[in-house]
């Protein structure tokens, strides 16, 4: 398994999103053609963590920036979206 590291924008407390919307204003991200455009950062560490992703499949979480309100959220990433998001995204670090 691929080691992946921070960048980009930190954690700093911004709201959780829930099922990869916008906690703000509703904003569906990950419906969007375009979701990578608005990822702005990735952290491997956050806060709690909610029960219902495994915690072996957890790498860390994203920080978005709303498309439509301009607010910042994050959201769990998993392995496998990872490195989907990191082939297609330059910004991400990659690992050896
Ligand atoms: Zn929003």
């Amino acid at each position: 398994m691929a080691t992946y590291r921070s960048w980009g924008e930190m954690y700093q407390d911004q709201a959780y999103a829930r099922d990869w919307q916008c906690p703000h204003c509703g904003w569906a991200w990950m419906e969007d053609s375009e979701y990578l455009k608005y990822v702005v950062g990735f952290a491997t560490e956050l806060g709690r963590p909610p029960a219902f992703i495994g915690a072996s499949s957890r790498v860390g979480g994203v920080i978005v920036e709303c498309k439509r309100c301009f607010q910042k959220f994050w959201c769990h990433v998993i392995e496998t979206m990872v490195q989907t998001m990191a082939i297609d995204d330059d910004r991400w670090p990659k690992s050896e």
